[in-house]
């Protein structure tokens, strides 16, 4: 078996994985880093985030201001130490980022152009028109080219963390184009793999985003934190998912409903004109009542609202948000100068993810996590807009940073042949897999995965629908271990990838739904019909599903309160 080793192995190539091998090579001049992805790098999903980036910019903006709009959003849920650490390095981060080459749009004065989004109080999200994410990707790439040390591992998918006394030194990964599998050795190990809207059947998600990175950590034993909140983003283009930025809204986009109106006004956020940015858990939800008291459209995929930016005019469209103007009249045939856009809630971002410190590193010494994959936690039970970017950028490199400190600091390599063993004992596994001729299908499982998602922890969630999601999963579980292989070939074998992927899923729909039952209250994303109300006094702390053989261990830790009291959530 080929074995490859770097100081830092990196896993994920998207905005937190650049982020941190870019830093990890400022940190220190020796340090080699390989990086691992199942993606060419400018494929990842990073790419598709359209509406911006936030950052405190302006006068009328400071620090304790986007501090509580982030800890509002989040209902409380998020660590406050990990917030403040957020909010001041983020303008550090997008300034260091200009210095590199993203071109941010700009005012007419030359300064760095702001728009609001949901949730934030003033205008402080840097854009780059509304193709932020492409942007941001394309200049950390171009960065990170710079560094001969960085040396990519493109289109391997890794299937497995390698352990040894309990600590983390490398990963099995196979190389897509050979199906051959190598071991990967390392003194420090970062997960960057994003999220796992995947599992949801109606998502903004592009399709690779199964949640690989979280059920690798999770079975080496790092517990996955927060996992119940799952953010609906109430502007989806009906069928196929894809998402209308809420810079639509920020520029001034109306939400309106069958009737014609202006629906979010009646929700009373307390935002005046500016009733649609109210926070996305919120706005989701308002659109589940119209539809619920009939006011919404038909059609047939559900039923839908409108966003319209027909006030906006062509002009400031063009200027302000050309992609929104691409994707509607490519992908519903409307266009959004003339006529008002179809919109529903779908699945965008997962709130939770793998427990980490500020610094990303995880509970397992020599692993570390950073980006969607990661939960710190800044966004606690609903994330604001905007925050994910950065959040990719400052954690993304403290873990780069962290993991050059951690292998400076004498991590050893560990037994080599024992690691070895290990990684065969993985590529004996996926052989057996390709081989399999089990009666299941890997699409239908996928399906009803999806659909009992849906069903169990939707917008509005109780008891009986979650419980019956949580049986669901175990069976589907039972069921994937019985999948039948028909693709027996090495060479791009798409088959075995979703395959993987797809066990991958089951593992965190099952962390999900397992901890959405459990919380007996209802706090940012997570609503509960039979619990409607927030409950400080028995669910203020973060629920942290482990693995054990026996089934998963639900456990909760404390929520890190520092200057910022609990409230009442209002707008
Ligand atoms: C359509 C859309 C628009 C968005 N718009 C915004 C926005 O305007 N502002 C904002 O703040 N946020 C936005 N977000 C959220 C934000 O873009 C993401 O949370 C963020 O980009 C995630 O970055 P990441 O680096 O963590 O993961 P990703 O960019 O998803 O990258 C994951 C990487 O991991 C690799 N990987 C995964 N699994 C494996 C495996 N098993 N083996 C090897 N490699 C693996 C992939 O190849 C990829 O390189 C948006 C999200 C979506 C879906």
């Amino acid at each position: 078996m080929e074995v490859i080793r770097h100081d830092v192995i990196l896993v994920g190539g998207g905005g937190a994985g650049l982020r941190a091998a870019i830093a990890a090579c400022e940190a220190s001049p020796g340090i080699s880093v390989g990086m691992v992805s199942k993606l060419y790098p400018m494929r990842s999903h990073t790419v598709s985030a359209e509406g911006g980036a936030a950052g405190v910019a302006r006068d009328d903006d400071n620090m304790d201001l986007h501090i509580k709009d982030t800890l509002k959003g989040s209902d409380f849920l998020a660590d406050q130490d990990a917030v403040e650490t957020f909010v001041e390095a983020a303008p550090r981060e997008l300034t260091q980022l200009e210095h590199w080459g993203c071109p941010w749009s700009r005012e007419p004065d030359g300064r760095v152009a702001v728009r609001f989004f949901g949730g934030m109080s003033v205008k402080r999200t840097w854009y780059a028109t509304d193709k932020t994410g492409f942007h941001m990707l394309h200049t950390l790439f171009q960065t990170s080219l710079k560094y001969d040390r960085i040396v990519r591992y493109d289109e391997y998918f890794a299937t497995r963390l390698l352990m040894q006394d309990g600590v983390c030194r490398g990963i099995a990964a196979f190389d897509m184009r050979t199906g051959e599998v190598k071991c990967f050795l390392g003194k420090a190990v970062i997960m960057a793999t994003g999220g796992g809207g995947r599992i949801f059947p109606f998502t903004t998600n592009a399709a690779v985003k199964t949640g690989d990175g979280m059920a690798l950590a999770y079975r080496a034993g790092v517990g996955l934190k927060d996992m119940e909140f799952v953010q609906y983003h109430p502007t989806g283009l009906p069928g196929t998912g894809i998402l209308i930025t809420e810079a639509a809204r920020g520029e001034g986009g109306h939400l309106k409903n069958r009737l014609g109106e202006r629906f979010t006004v009646q929700y009373d956020y307390g935002l005046g004109d500016k009733a649609e940015l109210g926070p996305r858990d919120m706005v989701s939800r308002a659109e589940m009542q119209e539809f619920e008291a009939g006011r919404g459209f038909e059609g047939p995929y559900g039923n839908y609202v409108h966003l319209d930016l027909r006030h906006l005019g062509e002009e400031n469209i063009d200027k302000k948000i050309p992609f929104v103007r691409e994707l509607a009249r490519n992908y519903v045939g409307i266009d959004p100068v003339f006529e008002p856009i179809p919109v529903r809630p779908v699945v965008h971002y997962m709130m939770g993810g793998i427990d980490t410190d500020l610094d990303g590193a995880t509970p397992v010494p020599g692993l570390y996590a950073a980006g969607e994959t990661a939960c710190v936690s800044i966004n606690g039970a609903n994330r604001l807009g905007s925050n994910s970017l950065p959040e990719c950028l400052v954690f993304g490199k403290r873990a780069g940073d962290h993991a050059v400190q951690y292998v400076a600091g004498g991590a050893s390599e560990g037994s080599e042949a024992e690691l070895v063993d290990q990684a065969r004992g993985e590529a004996s596994r996926l052989e057996a897999l390709r081989n399999k001729k089990g009666g299941e299908r890997i699409a239908q499982i996928r399906r009803e995965l999806n659909s009992t998602m849906e069903q169990g922890c939707g917008v509005y969630r109780e008891e009986a629908s979650m419980a019956a999601t949580v049986d669901s999963v175990r069976q589907l579980k039972g069921r994937y271990a019985d999948i039948g292989i028909t693709d027996t070939s090495q060479i791009f074998n798409t088959e075995i990838v979703q395959a993987i992927e797809l066990g991958n899923m089951i593992d965190i729909a099952e962390a999900v739904v397992m901890a959405a039952l459990d919380r007996k209250e209802s706090r940012g994303a997570h609503t509960r019909r039979d619990y409607p109300t927030r409950n400080d006094a028995d669910w203020l702390k973060h629920s942290v599903v482990t693995f054990s053989a026996d089934g998963p261990r639900l456990e909760y830790k404390p929520v890190t309160i520092t200057r910022w009291q609990p409230e009442e959530r209002k707008y």
